[in-house]
């Protein structure tokens, strides 16, 4: 766990030991960029935890399934909400690799989940502080605590590497 980016600070419970720490969970997230990445996809991959444990994986399949909303976050969030079979995801922290898009945040402010920890900022599209501000708004009743910057860089590479392979 080498990892001292600028916001990764709050530890986990270590519930099952498959991660307990921020950088922990990215690391599983960045397991499932690269399944998408295998796939054809936009290799984007999220994962959720609840109670220190793992409940949810996500990967982008918005090409396989033809679907402009199956970002890695979306996928996740649903498959968590089956998980604890509860719409509303409260103290459920998302882990992904990109900063995620308009839809994404809003998405899990509609989800009502915790936390959201991000790997590398997207200047293009990103909306919790890189375009937009949709989770810092105080007309909001829930808020989402956001935390940027978790192996960033791996997370950024693994993205450029993928455009740069298309160029
Ligand atoms: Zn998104």
């Amino acid at each position: 766990m080498g990892d001292r980016s600028e916001v990764s600070r709050g530890l986990l419970s270590a519930g099952d030991g498959v991660a307990s720490s921020d950088a922990g969970w990215m690391r599983l997230a960045l397991e499932e960029a690269r399944g998408a990445e295998a796939a054809g996809e936009v290799p984007i991959g999220a994962v959720a935890v609840f109670d220190g444990k793992l409940i949810a994986r996500g990967a982008n399949r918005t090409i396989r399934d033809c679907d402009p909303t199956a970002h890695a976050e979306m996928i996740a969030l649903r498959e968590a909400a089956k998980t604890i079979r509860n719409y509303r995801l409260a103290g459920v922290s998302v882990y992904v690799t990109i900063e995620p898009c308009a839809m994404c945040a809003g998405a899990m402010i509609q989800a009502r989940i915790g936390r959201v920890v991000y790997g590398a900022d997207d200047p293009k599209g990103g909306a919790v502080r890189s375009c937009f501000n949709v989770l810092d708004n105080s007309l909001l009743n829930h808020r989402v605590e956001a935390a940027g910057g978790v192996l960033a860089e791996e997370c950024a590479a693994v993205l450029q590497a993928f455009f740069a392979a298309r160029r």
